[in-house]
C-alpha cells in the first residue's frame, strides 16, 4: 500500500471512532434526561393528585386517585401495626407500592390498583408485582384492587402465591377498620331518580304512549282470554296498574 492509501485508511478509521464516541455521549445524555423527567413526574403526581387524610378517609374508592388510594391502604396498614413504606408515590412504582413490614420484620410488596368497576386487573400487573417485590427484598405479595381481577390473573397469582383483595374485601376491610367513612352522595342520587322518572315521561311523550299513575309508560297488551287490547304498566309485575284502550 503507498502513503496515499494508508493516509485514506487512517482519516476513515478517525471518522469512524468519532463517531463511535460521539453516540455513546448521546445515548448518556438522554438517559440522564429520562431520569430527571421521571423524577419530576414523580414529584408532581404525588403533590397534586393527593389530597388531604381527612378528605381521603371520607372518600368513596371511586372518587379516590391512584395516589389516594394507596395512601389510603398506608394509613389502613399503620393502623394494623405494620410499619409501612410508601416507596411508589404517585404511579412511579416500578410494580411495588408499598412495603408492609409485620411485627416479626416480614415484608409484604403492596401493588395498589384504583380501578373503576369492570376494569380488572389483568396477568400484566401480577407479572409485575411478582418480578418487583425481589427488588424490595420481599418474600410475600399482595395485590389490592377497588375492582376485580381477571380470571387468567387469579390463576396467574395463585400459581405465584400472590395473595389478592378484590374490591368488595377491601370495602369490608376499611369498613372494618372503622376511620374509613365515605360520604354517600344522596343528593345526586335523588336528582338522578328525579331525572330519570322525567325522561321516561319524555320519551313517552314522544312516542305516544299512555303513562301509568307510578310515572312509568304503558305498554299495549292484549288480554289472552277476550283478545282485547289494553294499556299495562311497563313495571309489570311491580306495578299491575291497567287503562282501557
Ligand atoms: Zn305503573
Amino acid at each position: 500500500m503507498g502513503t496515499i492509501e494508508w493516509i485514506l485508511v487512517t482519516i476513515v478509521a478517525l471518522g469512524f471512532f468519532i463517531s463511535l464516541f460521539q453516540g455513546k455521549k448521546r445515548k448518556i445524555k438522554t438517559s440522564k434526561y429520562k431520569r430527571k423527567t421521571n423524577s419530576k413526574n414523580m414529584i408532581h403526581r404525588a403533590s397534586s393528585k393527593c389530597r388531604s387524610d381527612e378528605v381521603i378517609l371520607n372518600s368513596r374508592l371511586n372518587d379516590l386517585s391512584g395516589a389516594e388510594f394507596e395512601r389510603l391502604l398506608a394509613l389502613y396498614f399503620r393502623d394494623q401495626g405494620y410499619i409501612v413504606k410508601e416507596v411508589g408515590v404517585g404511579g412511579n412504582d416500578g410494580g411495588v407500592d408499598l412495603v408492609i413490614i409485620d411485627k416479626r420484620g416480614e415484608k409484604t410488596a403492596v401493588q395498589a390498583k384504583c380501578y373503576s368497576d369492570g376494569n380488572n386487573v389483568g396477568v400484566p400487573i401480577v407479572r409485575e408485582l411478582v418480578g418487583a417485590k425481589r427488588n424490595h427484598d420481599c418474600i410475600l405479595s399482595l395485590l389490592v384492587t377497588t375492582s376485580d381481577l381477571t380470571l387468567q390473573a387469579k390463576k396467574e397469582a395463585e400459581q405465584f402465591k400472590v395473595d389478592y383483595w378484590h374490591g368488595a374485601i377491601v370495602e369490608q376491610k376499611l369498613k372494618a377498620w372503622g376511620k374509613w367513612k365515605p360520604v354517600k352522595k344522596r343528593n345526586s342520587q335523588t336528582k338522578s331518580a328525579v331525572n330519570e322518572i322525567l325522561q321516561s315521561r319524555l320519551e313517552a311523550a314522544a312516542t305516544r304512549t299512555v303513562i301509568c299513575q307510578c310515572g312509568s309508560p304503558m305498554v299495549k297488551r292484549k288480554n289472552n282470554k277476550t283478545g282485547e287490547g289494553f294499556w299495562g304498566c311497563s313495571k309489570y309485575p311491580n306495578c299491575k296498574k291497567t287503562k282501557p284502550i
